[in-house]
C-alpha cells in the first residue's frame, strides 16, 4: 500500500507550546508537557517531540508489536528519526530479519548497540554463558551487562527518548505515563506515546497499515526477547510470562531497561564486569 508522509513545520506551536528547548530537564516541566498534551494522541506526541528535539531524540525499539507501530508512525512525520536497537548477542535469528525488513521498507538506517565485549567475557568466563538460568541474580546481572549498560551508552547526548511501554502489558507498567522524566538516563525526557494503548488498538494499526511485525508473534509469543529467555505462552496467559518464565511467581519480568537498578544484586564477577563497564562510561 502507498504511504502518505504528514508535513510537519512547526509542531509545536500548532499544539500551542514553546518551540524553544528549555533544557536540563525538570519533572516539574514535564508535568507541564504531559498537561499540555493530555488530548493529543500518539501520533501529535511523536509530532510535538520530533519537531522539539531534532536529531536528540531517538525511538529505541526491541522490534516488538509496540515499536513497529511507533516506527511506522514516526517515520511517516520525519523519515529521517534516529531508531535504535540494542543487540544483546542472544537475540533470535527472527529479530535480524525484522531488522533487515524495516531498513528496507523504511529506507532507514537502524542504530545497532552490542554491549562492552570485556564485560560480557568476564560473565560467561566466570559464571557460564547460561548464568541467568541459575539465579534472579545471574540474569540480572546478564540483563545489566547486555542491555542496560549499553543503553546507558546509547543515550549519552540525547534529550530524549520514544519507548513502546504500554500499561496494560504488566503490573509493573501500570504506573506508566506517556510522558515522563528519566533521571536512569541523566533526566532526559522518556516519552511512551503507546502508554493508554490496548493489546488490539496495537494490533489494528499493524494490520491496518501494513506495517512489518516479529514473526515470532504467529508463533504463540506474546513478548519478545533474548532467545534463551523467551518462548510462547497458552492462551489466556500474562502478555510477559513467556520472559524468564522459570523464574518464581512474583519475581519482577523486568530486565532493568525501564524500571529495576539491579546492580545491588549482582554477584561478585558480574558486579565487578559492570562497574568496569560503568567506570568506562564515567559513571562508577
Ligand atoms: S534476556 Fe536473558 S540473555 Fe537477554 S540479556 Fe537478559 S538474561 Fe541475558
Amino acid at each position: 500500500m502507498s504511504l502518505t508522509l504528514k508535513k510537519v513545520s512547526n509542531p509545536a506551536e500548532s499544539l500551542g507550546l514553546p518551540a524553544d528547548d528549555d533544557e536540563p530537564h525538570d519533572s516539574a516541566t514535564v508535568d507541564a508537557w504531559r498537561t499540555s498534551l493530555a488530548a493529543a494522541d500518539a501520533s501529535e506526541i511523536l509530532q510535538w517531540a520530533l519537531g522539539r528535539w531534532p536529531g536528540r531524540i531517538a525511538l529505541c525499539t526491541a522490534f516488538q508489536a509496540e515499536g513497529s507501530v511507533l516506527l511506522d508512525m514516526a517515520w511517516r512525520i520525519n523519515p529521517n528519526l534516529r531508531v535504535m536497537t540494542l543487540d544483546t548477542g542472544r537475540l533470535p535469528q527472527e529479530t535480524h530479519d525484522l531488522i533487515e525488513r524495516v531498513r528496507w521498507r523504511y529506507g532507514i538506517r537502524v542504530e545497532v548497540h552490542t554491549p562492552d565485549s570485556h564485560a560480557v567475557d568476564a560473565m560467561m568466563s566466570t559464571s557460564g554463558p547460561n548464568l541467568f538460568y541459575h539465579s534472579v541474580e545471574g540474569r540480572q546481572a546478564c540483563c545489566h551487562i547486555r542491555k542496560v549498560a549499553p543503553l546507558k551508552l546509547a543515550l549519552k547526548g540525547f534529550s530524549a527518548w520514544i519507548t513502546g511501554l504500554r500499561r496494560e502489558q504488566a503490573s509493573s507498567r501500570a504506573g506508566v505515563r506517556r510522558l515522563e522524566i528519566d533521571p536512569a538516563h541523566g533526566n532526559i525526557v522518556k516519552l511512551n506515546p503507546l502508554a493508554d494503548w490496548t493489546h488490539e488498538a496495537v494490533w489494528t494499526y499493524l494490520r491496518t497499515h501494513d506495517v512489518p511485525f516479529h514473526p515470532l508473534y504467529d508463533q504463540g509469543y506474546t513478548s519478545i526477547g533474548c532467545t534463551p529467555c523467551t518462548r510462547p505462552v497458552e492462551a489466556g496467559q500474562d502478555q510477559r510470562s513467556g520472559r524468564w518464565w522459570w523464574e518464581a511467581a512474583g519475581t519482577s519480568k523486568e530486565c532493568g531497561l525501564h524500571f529495576a537498578r539491579p546492580e545491588a544484586s549482582l554477584d561478585d564477577a558480574s558486579r565487578e564486569a559492570t562497574e568496569e563497564q560503568l567506570t568506562r562510561l564515567g559513571r562508577s
